[in-house]
C-alpha cells in the first residue's frame, strides 16, 4: 500500500470518523462493588513536554496549514447559533462525494476547508464525503470544474433529509409504548429520557439477571448510564459496549439499546454463548452531545463542555480525549475543532468515566465494542498511528468472521482493518485506549451507510442495522467461548 500523503492525514482527521467474580458474588440489580484503586494512567499520557510537541502534520508541507492552531474560525459559525432554542437550519446545504484519487485533490480539498468554504464527513483511501454550505456552493463548484474534480452530489438539500429522518410514530406505535412500559420501539430516534427510562424499566422487570448503574455524569449533568445483563456465572467474562460517543450518529444508541432489548426480553430463550457473558452496555456516552442534536443542531459532534474560549468554541471531541498516546495525531488542539483533543488526557468528564468505570471493574473484560457512524468499518487499534498490536491476526480473523455474518444477515459489507491503515491515524480514541487496558477483542465500528444519507440515517433502518449487528455480535460471543 502506497504510504499516505501527509494532506490526507490533515483532510481526514476531520471526518466523522466504539468474568466478573466479584461483581457476580452480588445478587443481580444490587449495589455494585465500590471501585477498587484507579490504575494510574499509561505512561504514555505522563509525557507532556512531548505531547504539546505540535504534531507532524502541521508543519509537514510547505503549505502553512494550521489547522490546529488557528483559534477564530468566524466563517465556521455561520451555521451554528448558540441559542438552545433556535435550531441551527440545514436548509441548502449539500454534501458531495468527491473521487480522490490525486494528491492534487486533497491539496484543493484542504484548501477549501482551511477557508471554511467546506468540511469533511467521512473518507478512505478513494473518496471523501464534504459538507458544503450553500453560501460556498457556487464557489466550490467553480474550484471544482477549473480542477476538473469529480464528484456527486449525494446530498442536494440537507435540511429536508433532516426533516424527513426522525417522522413521528403512527398510532400503533403508540400504542404499543403505552402497552409495554417504556417508550423504546426502534422505529424512531429516540431521546435520552426514553432511552433511560428503558433502561430502568429493564432492571425493574427483570431484576434476577438486569441491573443499571450511574457510573457519573456529564457537564450538564446528565446521568451515564450502564446496564449490565448477567446471570451470575462467576466464569464468565465480560464484554463492554458503548455507543453515543459522538452525538450526531443516532443510529448506534438505537442499535446498542436493540441489543440491550435483546438480551433482556428474551434471556431466556438466548443462547449459552450470549447467557454466559457479563454484558455491560453504554448506550449514550456523550448525552449532552445528543440532547443538543434532538434540540440545537443535529449535526454536533463533540459534547457540550465550553472551551477556554467559552461559548464560541464549545466542546471536546470524546473519542480524541482518551489517554492513550493522547494529542498525537489525528487530534487537534483548536478547541473550535471538530476534533477537538481536550486540554488534556481526561479532561472531559464523560471519557473519564467510561475509563475510571472499566479501569476499576471487578469484570474482566474480554471485549470493547464502541459503535460509531457512518462509512460501514469494523476497525481495530491502533489509531494513534500507522501500527498494529501484536495480535493483530487475531483481531483481523474475528473482524472478518463478524463481517461475513453481517454480510449475511442483512447483505451489508463491511471492511474490515486496523482504523489507522485503513482510514486514518487518530488518537486518543476509546478503543486504543481499551486495548492499551489489555482487552484483547477490542473493534470500532462504523455502522451504516457508505454516505447516501450519512449520519441523517432514516428511520427505517435502524432495525435491519441492528439487526444484521447482532448477527456479528453473536460471532463475538461465540469467539469469547472458544
Ligand atoms: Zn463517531
Amino acid at each position: 500500500m502506497e504510504p499516505w500523503p501527509r494532506v490526507f492525514v490533515l483532510l481526514a482527521v476531520t471526518a466523522a470518523v466504539l468474568c466478573t467474580p466479584l461483581v457476580n458474588d452480588l445478587e443481580p440489580g444490587k449495589e455494585w462493588p465500590p471501585r477498587n484503586s484507579v490504575k494510574q494512567p499509561l505512561d504514555e499520557v505522563n509525557e507532556p513536554a512531548k505531547l504539546q510537541a505540535i504534531p507532524e502534520e502541521e508543519t509537514a508541507t510547505g503549505d502553512p496549514i494550521n489547522d490546529n492552531l488557528d483559534i477564530p474560525e468566524p466563517e465556521a459559525q455561520i451555521l451554528t447559533k448558540t441559542a438552545f432554542d433556535d435550531k441551527v437550519d440545514y436548509t441548502g446545504a449539500q454534501v458531495w462525494k468527491v473521487e480522490t484519487n490525486k494528491n492534487s485533490i486533497w491539496l484543493t480539498i484542504m484548501r477549501l476547508r482551511r477557508r471554511n468554504l467546506i468540511s469533511t464527513w467521512a473518507g478512505n483511501h478513494s473518496y471523501v464525503d464534504v459538507f458544503i454550505k450553500p453560501n460556498a456552493i457556487e464557489n466550490v463548484t467553480r474550484v471544482f470544474q477549473r480542477e476538473n474534480i469529480s464528484y456527486e452530489v449525494v446530498i442536494d438539500d440537507l435540511q429536508k433529509r433532516i426533516n424527513e429522518e426522525n417522522p413521528p410514530l403512527d398510532e400503533n406505535d403508540i400504542e404499543l409504548q403505552d402497552r409495554q412500559g417504556h417508550r423504546m420501539t426502534w422505529k424512531q430516534y429516540h431521546r435520552l429520557s426514553d432511552i433511560h427510562d428503558f433502561m430502568d424499566y429493564l432492571a425493574k422487570t427483570y431484576p434476577a439477571i438486569v441491573s443499571v448503574k450511574t457510573i457519573g455524569h456529564s457537564y450538564e449533568g446528565r446521568d451515564l448510564k450502564v446496564l449490565r445483563i448477567s446471570n451470575g456465572n462467576p466464569t464468565n467474562k465480560a464484554v463492554f459496549i458503548d455507543g453515543g460517543i459522538h452525538a450526531r450518529e443516532w443510529i448506534s444508541p438505537a442499535t446498542v439499546t436493540y441489543f440491550i432489548n435483546q438480551f433482556a426480553e428474551n434471556f431466556d430463550v438466548e443462547s449459552d454463548d450470549i447467557k454466559n457473558i457479563d454484558w455491560y452496555f453504554l448506550p449514550v456516552v456523550n448525552p449532552d452531545g445528543y440532547e443538543y442534536t434532538h434540540v440545537g443542531d443535529r449535526l454536533w459532534r463533540k459534547n457540550r463542555k465550553p472551551g477556554v474560549l467559552g461559548r464560541n468554541c464549545i466542546g471536546t471531541d470524546l473519542n480524541r480525549n482518551f489517554g492513550y498516546r493522547w494529542g498525537g495525531k489525528g487530534a487537534s488542539s483548536n478547541p473550535c475543532s471538530d476534533i477537538f483533543r481536550g486540554s488534556r488526557a481526561f479532561s472531559e468528564p464523560e471519557s473519564r468515566a467510561v475509563s475510571e468505570f472499566i479501569s476499576s471493574s471487578a469484570a474482566k473484560f474480554s471485549a470493547y465494542l464502541t459503535y460509531h457512524s457512518y462509512g460501514q468499518y469494523l476497525l481495530y487499534p491502533w489509531g494513534y498511528d500507522n501500527a498494529l498490536p501484536p495480535d493483530h491476526r487475531d483481531l483481523d480473523v474475528v473482524g472478518k468472521n463478524i463481517a461475513q455474518a453481517i454480510r449475511q444477515a442483512g447483505g451489508t459489507t463491511y471492511q474490515v482493518g486496523s482504523s489507522s491503515g485503513l482510514l486514518y491515524p487518530a488518537s486518543g480514541g476509546s478503543d486504543d485506549w481499551a486495548k492499551g487496558q489489555g482487552i484483547k477483542y477490542t473493534y470500532t465500528i462504523e455502522l451504516r451507510d457508505t454516505g447516501r444519507y450519512g449520519f441523517v440515517l432514516p428511520t427505517t433502518q435502524i432495525i435491519p442495522v441492528a439487526q444484521e449487528s447482532l448477527a456479528g455480535l453473536r460471532v463475538l460471543a461465540k469467539q469469547l467461548h472458544a
